[in-house]
């Protein structure tokens, strides 16, 4: 199943590493993430070569809805509740400050990526929903975002009638791998690269060694159990979108769209086709409001004559606490970097990562750094989604030691689900994701099922 991106794009191959190298930074990973991290510290002098296991945004990337926008769900009035208003606004203005370098490098590059600025709405069907979004919109324009708290009567985009909405002004959206490409082209990227191992400034592939001073995993989820204890702190969540095009399928919208109430849809415009979200559920765990199959029943309930032209799914890390891991990889290596937990608004956040982890290496105090930073406390509200998920790998742990060694997750040893509509292997645990012969798909699992 392709992305509308993947099927309007095609990124030129790249060589695998083929010798021992030296270099200053080493990144792992060439998703939105890796690029933009490699494309800022080349911008700050630095040499960078990037390391990528398959393809150039072949991870999570491909498959994203490519919103470009700080309105990240309803999150800021409890931001503000659960981490005070100073780190809510290094969230917000980090985020808006990555929507403006986006603009900045998009013109000074002249790339050509279907960019176009359109506020984002949040919205809700639901009367308890407007309470909720007057709130966020007073928080929101609380830490320095351009919001407004809307009636439902003034949104016409979408086919059904709303009670209320949060614009946010300035905000954009994009073909992430037409961007990606032309950053690509300056970047030096080796392909069919996979890093098995890294130790102190070693970067180990199945062939080679690269001696780095600086390494950061842009990995989409960090590969090493220890240390970081990555796995500890975030679960994965999996989203599908279909494009849709054809009578009563408008081809056009005056903003992007992001429903709060539980099943609710996203909605944006691309190239004449109109991109419908949904179906979100923990990966490895479907329930009737998840996947393809409920996505594609809105979809005929709202636009009954649509055709669909593309379909696909990715999946994202859910951080406990709300917020993503960008600085540090751990407390036991100064030269180690990560981004990571990007709760599916990896595209602002990974150039807040770029902005963050670039400004680390060569000095520069970022005033984002401190809010984003993977050695923060873990803050009371995020223990809920702590204990959840600690229940949930205890229990597929269990289940593990009963399952045969073809249905255990080779991350840590989680019994797998049967994943029918995609036909594949899925861990609940973690997310990692298999084929049905047994081909990793999704990390954090590095090897492929016995
Ligand atoms: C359905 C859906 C819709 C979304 N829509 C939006 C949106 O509208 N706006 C938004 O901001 N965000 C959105 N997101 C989130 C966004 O797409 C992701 O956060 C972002 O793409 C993640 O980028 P990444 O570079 O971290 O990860 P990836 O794109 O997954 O890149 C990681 C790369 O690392 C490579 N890799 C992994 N392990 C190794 C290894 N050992 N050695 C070498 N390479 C390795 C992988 O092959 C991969 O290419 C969405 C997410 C989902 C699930």
């Amino acid at each position: 199943m392709k992305s509308l991106w993947s099927k309007t794009a095609q990124l030129p191959e790249r060589e695998q590493l083929d010798a021992d190298l030296r270099v200053q930074n080493v990144v792992i990973g060439a998703g939105m993430a890796g690029v933009l991290i490699g494309y800022l510290l080349q911008e700050k002098g630095q040499e960078v070569i990037i390391l990528e296991a398959k393809e150039i945004a072949s991870g999570q990337t491909k498959n994203t809805t490519a919103k470009i926008t700080s309105q990240h769900g309803l999150i800021y009035n409890d931001l503000i509740k659960n981490v005070g208003l100073e780190r809510a606004k290094g969230y917000a203005q980090a985020n808006e400050a990555a929507i403006q370098l986006y603009k900045e490098i998009i013109t000074k590059e002249g790339i050509a990526c279907h960019f176009e600025e359109l506020p984002s709405f949040l919205y809700s069907q639901k009367e308890e929903g407007m309470q909720k979004l007057k709130k966020e919109a007073i928080a929101a324009k609380a830490l320095g975002i351009d919001a407004e708290y809307m009636r439902g009567d003034k949104i016409k985009d979408l086919p059904y009638g709303v009670m209320g909405a949060v614009k946010f002004g300035g905000q954009a959206q994009f073909h992430p791998l037409e961007f990606i490409q032309a950053l690509a082209s300056k970047l030096t990227i080796y392909e069919h690269s996979n890093v098995l191992e890294v130790d102190e400034h070693f970067v180990i592939t199945d062939q080679h060694v690269v001696v780095a001073d600086n390494i950061i995993f842009a990995t989409h989820y960090p590969f090493p159990i220890v240390p970081g204890y990555y796995f500890l702190r975030q679960h994965q969540s999996r989203s599908y979108a279909v494009a849709i095009e054809g009578a009563g399928v408008p081809e056009k919208l005056d903003g992007m769209y992001y429903g709060i109430d539980r099943g609710a849809l996203s909605f944006r415009h691309a190239m004449g086709k109109l991109i419908v979200g949904g179906g979100s559920h923990r990966t490895g765990k479907k329930d009737k409001m998840g996947g393809y199959c409920y996505l594609r029943e809105q979809v005929k309930r709202y636009y009954p004559e649509a055709e669909e032209n593309a379909c696909w799914a990715a999946q994202d890390c859910m951080p406990h606490d709300g917020i993503p891991f960008i600085g540090r990889f751990s407390i036991q290596h100064d030269n180690w970097y990560v981004s990571t937990g990007f709760q599916k608004w990896g595209m602002t956040t990974a150039m807040v990562s770029a902005m963050i982890i670039s400004d680390m290496i060569v000095g520069k105090e970022n005033p984002y750094a401190h809010t984003f930073s993977p050695q923060r406390l873990l803050i009371r509200a995020g223990y809920q989604n702590f204990f959840v998920d600690v229940w949930e790998s205890i229990v597929n742990l269990g289940k593990g030691i009963f399952v045969k060694k073809n249905q255990k997750c080779t991350h840590m040893g989680c019994a797998l689900h049967w994943n029918e509509e995609e036909q594949s292997w899925d861990c609940p645990c973690h997310g990692s994701r298999f084929t049905k012969e047994g081909e990793s798909i999704d990390n954090p699992a590095q090897t492929m099922l016995k």
